[in-house]
């Protein structure tokens, strides 16, 4: 039996895996609801979240906060997580042997969790995610397949406050991307409970209209 994310978590809370063991404030594990359809992955924490020890608190937080308001959805609602779980030093990139040592915090949060939809935010994790060189800029707009599940990857909203905010060209594309969320996740097609020995056949699945994507799912059971 796996164990529960709050386990996991404080497991966690103690890891010196890495050299950011000795820099940190604290671990910033992750936040929302342990058995979300939908999982945000994020780069690292910044300043804000290493001091409050939660995911996306900050400016860019804020936005991502906004973004899933404007689909109906509340930050209790999902889960957001990092590639990294505790902060580089003056927000630097993560080094190869720190993004190894923390994986297996992901994939066992992927693996409890069991989202359906992952959405990677911004080049890093997408690069990281889906194993590509590919930028985010010609990612975007698509759904990709992964382990039995669909990623979605997005600008990181930390890139729309830098680059122009709301009246830029990358602001519409965000939107776009949210509403291609929300699409998915009403699309998405739950298995049925299995009735035995029974005349009454299972009711149909809820969901919308399947979005045509650029999905090449691997099928892989890693999680
Ligand atoms: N940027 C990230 O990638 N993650 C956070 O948690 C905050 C900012």
């Amino acid at each position: 039996m796996s164990r529960t994310l709050a386990a996991v978590a404080a497991e966690a809370s103690t890891c010196t895996r890495c050299r950011l063991a000795e820099s940190r404030t604290q671990v910033v594990f992750g936040v929302g609801n342990p058995a979300a359809d939908l999982l945000f992955i994020g780069e690292a924490p910044g300043f804000h979240e290493d001091r409050q020890g939660e995911p996306f608190v900050g400016a860019a937080g804020q936005l991502l906060t906004r973004m899933l308001g404007e689909i109906g959805l509340r930050r209790e609602d999902v889960y957001i997580a990092n590639v990294l779980r505790c902060r580089p030093p003056g927000n630097r990139d993560p080094l190869p042997d720190e993004i190894e040592s923390c994986t297996p915090w992901l994939i066992e949060t992927i693996s409890i969790v069991q989202p359906v939809v992952v959405v990677t935010l911004g080049n890093f994790a997408t690069k990281f995610v889906l194993n590509t060189n590919r930028g985010i800029t010609s990612m975007r707009g698509g759904i990709y397949g992964w382990h039995g599940r669909k990623v979605i990857p997005t600008f990181h909203p930390a890139a729309i406050l830098h680059g122009g905010g709301e009246k830029s060209r990358q602001f519409v594309d965000l939107q776009d991307d949210f509403a291609l969320i929300r699409r998915t996740l009403d699309a998405a097609v739950r298995p049925e409970p299995i009735v035995r020995d029974s005349a009454v056949p299972a009711a149909p699945s809820a969901g919308g209209t399947p979005v045509p994507s650029p999905v090449e799912d691997d099928q892989m059971e890693l999680f």
